[in-house]
């Protein structure tokens, strides 16, 4: 951990250097997804750039305890303390419990992340598990006057906060001019400000998800189960903070007050944010027709898309972009993503086969140097990918017999690749790991044996249709005197 990283913080608008509270020990908490629908694009982001911050500063050796949520409920619709739940919403059309909607999305989600390669958080805690944690809370913020009951409901009296705090601490917002330009809204007239957010509402009548409380019967507001499960979890003040840039405003800007009311500090040291992706310059939206998810992409099934698209190429295509930059999604951008991550992979097959030489005629360690340097930089993913692309240029040359490399240089290149490519870009050969592959590498150990034992008995017919088959499907095969050896051609 001698490495100095540098992490660029939108509480103060600049780069710091990352100093953990507790060191080895890392607290780090990222806003997970509403589960009402599948898993899109837009939820690729987030978790494969905080999935990289996990995976970098593990490997470095920190102890990171990494939270991520599951909002199950309290999210109304338009983000706002109006209108239906989108849970209990979905569960109304569908004719179906709250939870069964939640247990399905979530299950679909984790199957997604899996398929992104996206490692388990620590924790995974849901909002309503952590309903008396969030009763707790506000009745903190209750007693020191920060908050205000209203018809049943509690408000964060946002105003009276912004005597002593700065209420758009985070976002950059000036309090007054959020007063100028929020239109007063119908049937918000029980909050003394339009600009008050809920931290607790009364249950219509119809409303499924409902708890008892001091105030009667209702629910948390969406910001709250951040707060009180990041206390819960990582204490009142811990190191990371992650989420969409699109949670900025107003759901991290809320979480700072309620933790700053109900405990007097400020909860998150670094908060972290990631941009949006744009779909053919547009932002992507149900109601745009541009809605992707990542099933379709990954099956090709979906209006716009030329092809399907592996998971890998997903990751691969996200991580080549740094994650404070834009990401803008088109079938051109994703195939040259393909080949991309093609050559890289093709590399590391080289890799393994290159024979060693007296002396080296290329600098190695200049690639590993240049990795961790881009990634304490603010977690530069791109320029991870470029150095690794000079590594594969290095591979080809060798390859080619047109430089030379040691045997103790080959070893550095091979770990280099390994930590990088593998361990810290969390990229794999779907064609090779995991159950499927296995299930490959089991089928192609079978077909080979079958056409071994057909050579041995002379049944060319057999044998050569086998061959030319395999080679149908990009399949080589090269016989050698320790057996039959395949490989999946470009
Ligand atoms: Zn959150």
């Amino acid at each position: 951990m001698d490495n100095n990283i540098l992490i660029y913080n939108t509480l103060s608008r600049k780069k710091e250097e990352f100093v953990p509270i507790n060191s080895p020990f890392v607290g780090m908490y990222v806003c997970g997804p509403t589960v009402y629908g599948d898993a899109h694009l837009g939820h690729a982001r987030p978790a494969i750039t905080f999935d990289l911050v996990f995976r970098y500063l593990t490997h470095l050796g920190y102890r990171v305890r990494y939270v991520r949520n599951i909002t199950d409920v309290g999210h109304l619709e338009n983000d706002a303390d109006e209108g239906e739940d989108k849970i209990g919403k979905k569960a109304r059309l569908e004719e179906l419990e709250p939870m069964e909607i939640v247990q399905y999305y979530t299950d679909r989600y984790h199957d997604n992340m899996d398929q992104l390669n996206v490692r388990k958080p620590s924790i995974e805690p849901r909002a309503s598990g952590h309903i008396i944690e969030q009763i707790e809370l506000i009745k903190k913020i209750l007693a020191v006057g920060l908050a205000y009951e209203s018809a049943g409901s509690i408000y964060f009296d946002v105003a009276r906060y912004n005597e002593s705090h700065h209420y758009g601490i985070l976002s950059g917002r000036v309090l007054e001019d959020m007063l100028s330009n929020t239109r007063v809204l119908e049937g918000q007239d029980e909050k003394r400000n339009s600009f008050d957010f809920a931290l607790w509402k009364k249950a219509q009548p119809e409303h499924i998800m409902r708890w008892p409380s001091p105030w009667g019967e209702g629910f948390p507001g969406w910001h709250m189960e951040c707060s009180a499960m990041s206390c819960k979890y990582l204490g009142d003040q811990f190191d990371i903070h992650g989420g969409g840039m699109d949670l900025m405003f107003p759901h991290h800007e809320a979480e700072i007050a309620q933790s700053m009311a109900a405990n007097g500090k400020a909860p998150v040291h670094y908060w972290m944010h990631n941009n949006m992706i744009t779909i053919n310059g547009t932002k992507m939206g149900k109601s745009l027709g541009n809605f992707i998810t990542l099933d379709e992409l990954f099956t090709g099934d979906h209006a716009a898309l030329e092809q399907a698209y592996s998971p890998m190429t997903i990751r691969f295509f996200i991580l080549q972009a740094h994650y404070r930059s834009t990401v803008d999604f088109s079938n051109e951008a994703l195939q040259a993503s393909e080949k991309g991550f093609h050559r890289l992979l093709t590399a590391t097959e080289t890799l393994k086969k290159l024979k060693p030489s007296e002396v080296s005629s290329v600098d190695v360690s200049a690639v590993k140097k240049a990795c961790y340097d881009a990634l304490n930089d603010d977690f530069n993913s791109p320029l991870v990918i470029a150095a690794l692309f000079e590594g594969a240029r290095i591979i080809n040359v060798v390859n080619d017999g047109k430089e030379t490399i040691t045997a103790e240089d080959l070893i550095l290149l091979q770990n280099t690749f390994d930590t990088f490519v593998f361990d810290v870009l969390g990229l794999k050969d779907e064609v090779t790991s995991g159950s499927q592959g296995d299930t490959v590498k089991g089928l192609m150990g079978l077909i080979l044996n079958i056409r071994q034992n057909a050579r041995v008995t002379k049944d060319w017919s057999t044998s050569d249709l086998i061959r030319d088959e395999l080679k149908r499907l990009s399949i080589q095969i090269k016989d050698t005197k320790d057996g039959s050896v395949w490989t999946v051609e470009d």
